[in-house]
């Protein structure tokens, strides 16, 4: 397995390759982080050191014939289902792709890999068809389900898979690696860090993303404005948050922009602020709080990433959230 886009979680690398060396690797995993995370990452490595005809300490050698044709991305052993676009998993994709196609031996006469994107996305439905197959797989086969949240897995799917965890990294550290491996400059490594949830990946696509730039200007603009929001405008406001192409990024931004308040209101230093590029925003903004709702609204935001995972109504979630934002006490 290579590290690339996994750093930071060597103990998950470690314990997956001790798996392989020791012919102890399950049939089912739940591959559980946020977007950017490096789940993919993950899957793509396991899975080739999986098929690998010489793992090397439960790495994959990355020369046999196996590994050449894995990275040529045509592995006829390792399949890869993906939502359409609808952004659904259709039950007849997981009967057809999966719970069919796992019962017809591996061309190669090794291990046959299923890998499952944004897993989160199945249907109980569609769960429940996998969930035969979960429960007695061909020897041969190895299922990994990458999803952002456990919460809409049914506790049967659940308990037969082993549940990997990419937790978020501390900004520091994401920080140090874009600037020593990636050789990013630090005012950005540090800035893309603060935008990144703790996520390498995501990191570094925000520093190269101009949808990214575009959509932080956008909201950095419309934030100094969140304390004067009347009803009417916290409901055009919430329409942009509920588009969920960038509901995450606009949170980031959301908790990011609360934070630097903090600092300010604490400091009155904008120079160690990430939106310092707003000084005077920030200064008018953090003055229109006192510290302890600043606190508050920090706690409103960690509410609202709960809550989101729960099946809610976007459209409600978000009217919620901007009217619990908008509240200022001065
Ligand atoms: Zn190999």
């Amino acid at each position: 397995m290579t590290e690339g886009g996994l750093q930071g979680h060597d103990t998950i690398l470690r314990n997956l390759r001790r798996q392989v060396v020791s012919g102890t690797v399950s049939h089912s995993y739940l591959i559980e982080g946020a977007e950017g995370a490096g789940k993919k990452t993950l899957a793509r490595d396991f899975a080739m050191a999986l098929v690998c005809k010489e793992p090397q300490e439960g790495k994959a050698c990355g020369r046999c014939s196996s590994c050449r044709v894995f990275l040529s991305g045509n592995h006829p052993d390792v399949h890869v289902i993906r939502p359409d676009e609808k952004g659904g998993i259709p039950v007849q994709t997981v009967r057809e792709a999966l719970v069919q196609d796992i019962e017809i031996l591996p061309y190669y006469n090794g291990r046959k890999i299923y890998i499952v994107e944004d897993a989160q996305n199945l249907s109980q439905q569609a769960q429940n068809v996998l969930l035969k197959t979960i429960e007695e797989p061909p020897e041969y086969a190895v299922i990994l389900l990458l999803t952002t949240s456990v919460q809409s897995f049914l506790p049967t799917v659940i308990s037969r898979c082993v549940q990997i965890r990419l937790v978020p990294l501390p900004e520091p550290f994401v920080a140090s690696i874009l600037q020593e491996q990636y050789g990013i400059d630090e005012r950005t490594a540090v800035e893309c860090a603060a935008f990144s949830g703790g996520s390498v990946g995501k990191a570094l696509q925000t520093s190269s993303s101009e949808e990214f730039a575009a959509l932080r200007e956008k909201w950095l603009g419309k934030l100094q404005h969140l304390s004067e929001l009347g009803p009417a405008d916290v409901m055009m406001w919430s329409k942009d948050l509920e588009d969920q192409a960038h509901m995450e990024d606009v949170l980031r931004i959301l908790e990011v922009w609360f934070r630097d308040l903090i600092l300010v209101s604490e400091t009155g230093d904008t120079s160690l602020c990430m939106c310092r590029g707003q000084a005077e925003a920030l200064r008018k903004s953090a003055a229109r709080y006192d510290k302890k709702e600043l606190y508050r609204k920090i706690a409103v935001l960690e509410d609202a990433r709960t809550k989101r995972g729960h099946n809610v109504n976007f459209g409600l979630w978000s009217d919620w959230l901007l009217s619990q934002l908008a509240l200022r006490s001065l």
